[in-house]
């Protein structure tokens, strides 16, 4: 605790971890003396460096990067590269640590990392983000490989920037090695449905949660938060499993369709124009924008947060659950503060956790690696079956968990303990490292 006392974000996700371990150490004391705790939160590498660029009027400008490569008992470090003005080392720590236990949810056998720079893509030219890309990988390059350190998108990094670091990484090893990142374009080298990947995941994560409850998704009414890769394809598999997702936000608001929001239209405006969200409200007709307040004031059944951590507080909690909330399946990676858990806890409504819920993502970047090590292309149908039957699996051994450690349905016990478990024996068995 005391070296990360300035890491607020870090410090919740292993808060929120270590709370739930009680009854896993009491039943496993060897985990406590060979030190697993304390080597778990203790990235095994920690790297920060200058990235420099320079922008269309030709001045020179100055980002910070990050790589934490957290835990790789299980397999080479994987995780999502973030660029966001907010990124600091504490979003990067938190985001690795969560990292360690969704990737060993998965079954896929790989390690926890994640990376990023406090670079605003948003407001950049095409070729602007292309130089800092450029300028990112020319450091990283020296730290990752398909046996080492495998990096794939997060916030403000999607196919564009992907592309733009993988040209640079072939440039300067003059290699193609495919497998070094996940989230590349179909043509070369990207595995289908990875795009898809984490949104439907957490669906079909929803779906079980909901289906084991005597319910389903098929005509609940749902509620969304985010625009962008996750919160895309989310309500696209809730609007093919029958359910209704009504809204969608950015950092600028967010909109209403009670018809089911169009997701092609919403594609159109965020995926290729890159506009604001009330550019949907304003070409679809019945469907309004709302500058103020949180997209959690209107009620629905089901709720994903798909946005960004502790977007969803204590107080929105209460709005929901008075809204006939039954729900929640977090897209993004702790998006509800551990106030807002605890009142859906109290409520009896159903929770899963980002590390459970949104694991389909990575699991289906390690099945892109496969494919890239295996020169074999899988085709659509294959794809989503296989990330449809993970997400099963990912759920029935959180669900088990949860059972064996005396709370049936506790998804973040049996998340976090089931997780745990896989890599501390994994540590233990490979001794003090
Ligand atoms: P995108 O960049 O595609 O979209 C992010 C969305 O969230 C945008 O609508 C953005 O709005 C909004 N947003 C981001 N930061 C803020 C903020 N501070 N306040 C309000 N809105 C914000 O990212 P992804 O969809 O890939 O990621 C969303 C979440 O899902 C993150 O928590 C990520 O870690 C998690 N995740 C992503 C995975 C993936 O495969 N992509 C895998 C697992 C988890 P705006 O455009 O205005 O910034």
């Amino acid at each position: 605790a005391r070296r990360s006392a300035a890491e607020p974000e870090f410090q919740q996700a292993v808060r929120e971890v270590l709370e739930t371990l009680e009854p896993v150490l009491a039943e496993h004391p060897e985990y406590i003396e060979a030190g697993i705790l304390e080597r778990l939160v203790e990235p095994e590498r920690q790297l920060i460096f200058r990235v420099p660029w320079t922008d269309d009027t030709g001045r020179v400008r100055v980002n910070r990067g990050y790589r934490v490569q957290f835990n790789s008992a299980l397999g080479p470090y994987k995780g999502g590269l973030r660029f966001h003005p907010s990124v600091n080392l504490s979003v990067v720590k938190f985001l690795g640590f969560e990292q360690i236990f969704k990737n060993a949810l998965t079954s896929q056998r790989i390690g926890g990392g994640k990376g990023g720079s406090d670079f605003d893509p948003s407001d950049k030219s095409d070729a602007e983000v292309m130089r800092f890309c450029q300028s990112f990988m020319t450091e990283l390059v020296h730290h990752i490989g398909e046996h080492t350190d495998i990096p794939a998108g997060d916030i403000g990094v999607g196919g564009r920037e992907i592309g733009y670091l993988f040209g640079q990484y072939r440039r300067i090893t003059q290699r193609y090695e495919a497998g070094v990142l996940t989230g590349k374009g179909i043509g070369w080298g990207g595995a289908e449905v990875r795009t898809e990947a984490t949104g439907y995941g957490a669906v079909f994560f929803a779906e079980e949660m909901l289906l084991r409850a005597g319910q389903g998704i098929d005509g609940r009414r749902a509620i969304v938060s985010g625009s962008g890769n996750v919160a895309t394809y989310a309500i696209e598999k809730i609007q093919q499993l029958g359910g209704t997702a009504v809204t969608a936000s950015d950092s600028s608001g967010y909109i209403v369709d009670e018809r089911g929001i169009d997701v092609e239209l919403l594609k159109q405006v965020k995926e290729v124009e890159r506009a604001r969200i009330s550019a949907y409200a304003e070409r679809r007709p019945g469907a309004h924008f709302v500058a103020s307040g949180s997209v959690w004031d209107v009620p629905g059944e089901i709720a994903f947060p798909c946005a960004t951590q502790n977007e969803l507080d204590g107080d929105h909690a209460r709005t929901l659950i008075a809204g006939g909330l039954r729900a929640v399946a977090e897209g993004a990676n702790m998006p509800a503060t551990p106030e807002a858990v605890a009142r859906f806890r109290e409520a009896g409504v159903l929770f899963a956790p980002g590390k459970a819920a949104n694991a389909g993502g990575v699991a289906t970047s390690a099945l892109e690696m496969s494919q890239n090590a295996a020169r074999s292309r899988w085709d659509r149908d294959k794809s989503e079956s296989r990330l449809r039957d993970i997400m099963r699996d990912v759920h029935a051994s959180t669900y088990a968990a949860s059972e064996r450690y005396g709370r049936p349905g506790d998804y973040v016990l049996g998340a976090n303990s089931a997780a745990f478990e896989t890599v501390a024996h994994a540590m233990l068995a490979q001794g003090v490292i």
